[in-house]
């Protein structure tokens, strides 16, 4: 699984950073994806926070 974020659209609401760290980071203004593969058991993580995400700016690519 990949994750991707639209940036146009992130807020920096930080609720991805905050669910799943090792997934995502703040950049300088908006959050960013750190790892090119989502590991196994951090899927669900992933898949809750594009389900979460309030700019609905998060990307699941199975
Ligand atoms: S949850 Fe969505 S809007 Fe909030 S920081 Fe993450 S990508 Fe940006």
């Amino acid at each position: 699984m990949k994750v991707k974020i639209d940036e146009d659209l992130c807020t920096a609401c930080e609720l991805c950073t905050d669910t799943a760290p090792e997934i995502f980071e703040m950049g300088d203004d908006v959050a960013k994806v750190i790892v090119d593969v989502v590991p196994e058991d951090q899927e669900e993580l992933a898949r809750e926070c594009a389900e979460s995400c309030p700019a609905e700016c998060i990307f699941i690519e199975e």
